[in-house]
């Protein structure tokens, strides 16, 4: 009983015109508390439509979504709204600072909207930031960063409200190998000491071994 992920008959098709693609065909996913699974799958396999899914961005999905124990296929929105806020934290391939904000304030925000102290998320901001390796980056805005240093505030963000769970979409897609290599291991290395579990998606195996598991799309159901 302790997955913070439990996914199963999950289903999703789309309808463009005459056609119907049946994208997910049945999805079976469990994840353990503090695992890092990788979801590979070719470009187009529906690793985004499954992240989407999972973090309860979008509806149109058939089956079962437990997550840190509870089910959220009968939430409504406020509901959906509150798991994302507690248990899931979210990194994309593209960083989404807000861009009129610094580093530590990117990473303030998130804690505040949850409630927290300012003195204590701005205390919790900088460690992250620290731990990423950009100490001397806290009162820089996105734009005055380079892309892995834009990823890594974007990590920091996600796990700023310790999430049970973060769900990562090509996370490093958009930087270069060597980049990509330092940045996800950074990643990888504070979610393991932060202890929280990630599902993240991405098309290169190289990166998808330096997880604990990986999965993989093929034909709209998960294999091992
Ligand atoms: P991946 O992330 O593995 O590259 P996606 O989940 O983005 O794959 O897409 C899987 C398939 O679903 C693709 O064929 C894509 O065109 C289709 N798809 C995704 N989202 C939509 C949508 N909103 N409307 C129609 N088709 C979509
Ligand atoms: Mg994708």
């Amino acid at each position: 009983m302790n997955d913070v992920l439990a996914v199963s008959g999950l289903k999703r098709s789309f309808t463009q015109g005459e056609e119907t693609i049946h994208v997910l065909r049945g999805v079976e996913l469990t994840v353990a508390e503090g695992e890092i699974v990788a979801l590979l799958g070719p470009s187009g396999s529906g690793k985004s439509t499954l992240l989407q899914a999972v973090g309860l961005l979008e509806g149109g999905f058939e089956g079962s979504i437990r997550i840190a124990g509870e089910e959220t296929a009968r939430l409504d929105a406020d509901g959906r709204t509150r798991v994302r806020r507690d248990s899931l934290g979210f990194v994309y391939q593209f960083h989404h600072l807000l861009p009129d904000f610094d580093a530590q304030e990117n990473v303030v925000l998130p804690q505040l909207i949850r409630g927290a102290r300012t003195d204590v998320a701005q205390e919790r901001a900088a460690a992250l930031l620290a731990a990423l390796g950009l100490r001397r980056r806290l009162t820089h805005r996105p734009s005055q960063l380079s892309g892995g240093e834009q990823q890594r505030v974007a990590v920091a963000r996600a796990l700023a409200n310790r999430p049970a769970l973060v769900l990562a979409d090509e996370p490093t897609g958009n930087l270069d190998e060597a980049t990509a290599n330092i940045v996800l291991a950074q990643f990888l290395d504070l979610v393991r000491g932060e202890g929280s579990a990630a599902l993240v998606a991405t098309h290169n195996e190289r990166l998808a071994a330096k997880m604990d598991r990986t999965v993989r799309l093929h034909d709209g159901v998960l294999e091992s």
